[in-house]
């Protein structure tokens, strides 16, 4: 029995690495706050100025190589992220009975840095999957209408994992991959849901079953029964 969760924005805070990486791309500093209920394109419409305006498209390129860590700072970027709170409690207990599948967008070619963190963070990492994205699965989002959709890489994914065994749990952040998780048999979808940018019916409409503001209320779940 598996437990599949995202990593960015379900276990790991990548708003302050998101607002160095947009920082730096708009040479201003960007506050933290709008960078948590901002959209990309509302932090644009924010803190571009007139000249930057006009040269959007190279401007999201750039953030898309340094939040992907195609771009060597990238890496360096990784620094600021912290884990959220109780989440590696939670799944430290729930890998004693279940097997822990880690699904995030983050390149492969971030593999080694990612372990590193999660297990620095405390999360488990033995025993445990990591299932992440190739370049040519961002093709689609990078230039539009060339390439795969996201959710159409995240639903293929996650289809693999659920014919290997029975998922039992879903938790991510994102409303809209609810839709691709809820094709398949599983008793728990939790949406997890931090910061008000994203409203609960938007994870419930997509399909999860409930909807969290912290890991602490799954602690009472110490582990699914197998
Ligand atoms: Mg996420």
């Amino acid at each position: 029995m598996s437990v599949v969760v995202d990593i960015d924005g379900t276990l790991i805070d990548i708003s302050e690495r998101l607002r160095a990486a947009m920082s730096l791309v708009l040479d201003r500093s960007v506050l933290l706050d709008d960078v948590r209920s901002m959209t990309t394109s509302q932090l644009y419409e924010t803190y571009a100025t007139e000249e930057q305006r006009e040269h959007l498209p190279v401007l999201h390129e750039r953030l898309w190589n340094l939040l992907l860590c195609e771009d060597e700072l990238g890496f360096s970027l990784l620094r600021h992220d912290v884990p959220i709170p109780y989440a590696a409690e939670v799944l430290e207990s729930w890998s004693t009975t279940n097997k822990v599948a880690y699904l995030t967008g983050r390149l492969d070619t971030t593999r080694e840095d990612t372990l590193r963190q999660l297990e620095g963070f405390g999360f488990p990492v033995d025993n445990t999957e990591l299932i992440m994205f190739e370049r040519a699965d961002y093709s689609g989002a990078r230039v539009a209408s060339v390439g795969p959709r996201l959710i159409d890489v995240r639903s293929k994914l996650f289809s693999a994992i659920a014919r290997n065994g029975p998922v039992l749990m879903v938790v991510d952040d994102f409303p809209g991959y609810f839709e691709a998780y809820r094709r398949h048999d599983v008793p728990d979808l939790i949406g997890f849901r931090r910061f008000a940018r994203r409203p609960v019916q938007s994870y419930i409409d997509n399909g999860a079953t409930s909807v969290i503001g912290c890991w602490s209320e799954l602690s009472n779940m110490q582990s699914p029964p197998p």
